[in-house]
């Protein structure tokens, strides 16, 4: 599925080549801190499947636990995140932060990782109140 996406200030914009079936969301502290809320949702491009259209990525090497590296890429005008890559000059599969996609209302998460660090009150979000914003 070909998908279209911008940053929030709009330097940033792409198109990518995506797999609908691989949405998922993360909800490990590291991607709750850089994403800056509860949780991150990305989906997954095919190999090379990313292709910058204009505006130039600023990018943050997130090391894990384990060792691996993880270049973090986003807006270097307003820090929308946009992807994140494996390192090193192989064919890469790009994970691309579903709040940049026009398309994001097509791409429903199937799965969802990290879980024993979620928020807990995730589980009963229906019962927040909810009020529309205008
Ligand atoms: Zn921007
Ligand atoms: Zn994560």
């Amino acid at each position: 599925m070909r998908i279209e996406g911008r940053c929030h200030c709009g330097f940033i914009t792409y198109e990518a080549e995506v797999d609908p079936e691989k949405v998922m969301i993360c909800h490990c502290t590291d991607c709750q801190t850089l994403s800056g809320s509860a949780f991150r949702s990305v989906v997954l491009t095919r190999e090379n499947g990313f292709k910058l259209l204009s505006g130039t990525l600023k990018s943050y090497v997130k090391t894990a636990e384990s060792g691996a590296r993880r270049p973090q890429t986003f807006c270097p005008e307003c820090g929308s995140p946009i992807y994140s890559t494996s390192e090193g000059d192989s064919p890469k599969v790009y994970s691309i932060r579903l709040g940049t996609s026009l398309q994001r209302r097509e791409l429903v998460p199937r799965l969802q990782i990290w879980c024993r660090s979620a928020q807990p009150w995730l589980s009963d979000l229906n019962s927040v109140p909810q009020v529309e914003m205008h």
